[in-house]
């Protein structure tokens, strides 16, 4: 048995349109559409259910386009407070298994299984379990990918959907990658996957017969990362925070908005938003970006790290303002969104208590898990206590 295949990659299969069609039966087995903007034809499609999927309709692509391949699927608008109810139920099984979990989005994470074994058996076990255990709690079904890294994982996820659970042994490694489409690579976009293709490079395989030189001449700093990846190296941590590492908000208008003034007016109701978000998860932070979407779909991105941490409406506008007025405004604008990223929390915590727990993110997700389960007076901080104490 091979016992370094400790990293787990789990993937929700068609999340939102697999959640619709548990609460509402009778859409089982017909083709879904998930999507945004209450579905007149501005919005993209947030998931499409398999049975969707066959007309080649796929997540991203605008809901005008979906309903000319697949006039006859039902068209639902998302429902987010049902999918984060079920994404928590999801995360909370997965931290009945370990600790070590990265959300890296609503229905897709990380685990890191090292030291789960004597408890649950191989990674391959503990894989099964963890689908048998989502689908015995929520219904749903998932795919998992086990492997020695992220990348790989990630890779094998993909491998063998719906329902799938591929472990990549490390004698397989280049077996698995070489015949892949480097459209496969997780950060290979579309844009680069072109490139690639114009000299003549379609497989993984190609790639890895080019000099590492050349991958940093073409890629810039990922040129390296890169180079390692396709050869099934990646040092990536499971890093158990990642969830709180940025928090969005985005709108997107019923009609497209020229004029600068009516931006700022959205912007500063997305910065309220924003903000409020993370004065209540008690965090502060210090890089501030804003997204922009033409009505030619075109995005644009502008970001900017500042000294000083913030948590206001009034900076995080004040920047985000900046930040817009820096972009040219060609075209009537379709979607505006603004967020903070690099976060940290607001106040030291008095952790001496939990001591196990020395890294404050993995402390709060088992603190939340514990009063998921428990409920809301089960646990408190050392720090809500002493100021218990102090108002006395
Ligand atoms: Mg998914």
């Amino acid at each position: 048995m091979e016992n370094n295949l400790n990293i787990i990659h789990i993937d929700m299969d068609a999340f939102f349109a697999s959640v619709e069609q548990l609460d509402k039966p009778d859409l089982k087995g017909k083709a879904v559409i998930v999507g945004g903007v209450g579905l007149d034809n501005r919005g993209v499609v947030s998931t499409a259910s398999y049975e969707a999927r066959k007309y080649g309709v796929h997540s991203a692509m605008p809901i005008a386009k979906a309903k000319k391949l697949c006039p006859n699927a039902v068209y639902l608008p998302g429902r987010k407070k049902r999918y984060n109810e079920i994404s928590d139920q999801i995360f909370n099984i997965l931290l009945e298994f370990t600790p070590q979990v990265e959300r890296l989005s609503i229905d897709e994470a990380f685990l890191n299984v090292k030291g789960c074994h004597r408890l649950y058996g191989s990674s391959k076990e503990i894989g099964k379990q963890i689908k048998k255990r989502i689908k015995e709690k929520t219904g749903l079904v998932c795919s998992i990918g086990v492997a020695r890294n992220k990348f790989l994982a990630k890779i094998g996820s993909d491998l063998d959907k719906p329902d799938g659970l591929v472990v990549i042994k490390n004698n397989e490694i280049a077996e698995v990658l070489d015949p892949l489409s480097v459209k496969k690579i997780p950060g290979v976009g579309k844009k680069t996957a072109k490139k690639l293709n114009e000299i003549g490079i379609h497989k993984i395989e190609q790639l890895k017969n080019m000099e590492y030189n050349q991958l940093e001449h073409l890629f810039g700093k990922h040129g390296r990362l890169l180079y390692n990846l396709i050869r099934g190296i990646d040092n990536r941590k499971v890093s158990i925070n990642s969830e709180t590492k940025s928090i969005s908000n985005e709108t997107t208008f019923q009609n497209d908005i020229n004029e600068l003034d009516l931006l700022l007016k959205h912007l500063l109701e997305l910065s309220q938003k924003v903000t409020r978000r993370i004065r209540k998860k008690k965090l502060i932070g210090n890089t501030i970006f804003i997204k922009v979407k033409d009505n030619k779909f075109n995005v644009t991105t502008r970001r900017i790290t500042i000294k000083k941490y913030i948590d206001s409406t009034d900076d995080l506008y004040k920047f985000g303002k900046k930040l817009l007025e820096k972009v040219e405004l060609k075209n009537p604008i379709r979607l505006i969104g603004i967020g903070i990223a690099s976060l940290k929390e607001k106040n030291k915590e008095q952790l001496s208590l939990f001591s196990k727990y020395d890294d404050k993110s993995e402390f709060n997700i088992v603190i939340d898990s514990i009063k998921d389960k428990f409920g809301n007076k089960s646990i408190r901080r050392a720090r809500d206590l002493l100021e218990v104490d102090k108002n006395k």
